[in-house]
């Protein structure tokens, strides 16, 4: 599979991300060209969701969120019991 081109929006949404986490932009570049995994891009969603703030990501309070129990940076007992809820839904 070839690297997807980019949008405006996404080019537009780099250049925000290279002045304030110039490491992160290949990330993001990755995910846009379907390079990187589903995982890597429901991290990099949390990211762009929090601008950066991992703490927040760990923290985050809103459930209703879709990604809420995918998300990274979980602490260790929260991640556990979100599996469980991942398996208790696939039945
Ligand atoms: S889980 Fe929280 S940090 Fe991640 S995208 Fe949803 S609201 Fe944002």
């Amino acid at each position: 599979m070839g690297k997807k081109p980019l949008t405006k929006q996404q080019e537009k949404f780099l250049e925000m991300v290279k002045e304030d986490r110039p490491n992160a932009v290949g990330w993001f570049r990755k995910v846009y060209e379907g390079g990187k995994s589903r995982k890597n891009a429901m991290k990099m969603a949390c990211l762009r969701c929090v601008w950066f703030n991992r703490e927040a990501i760990t923290q985050c309070g809103a459930s209703e969120c879709p990604l809420w129990g995918f998300r990274p940076y979980q602490d260790e007992g929260e991640k556990v019991q979100n599996a469980n809820k991942t398996q208790t839904l696939k039945l």
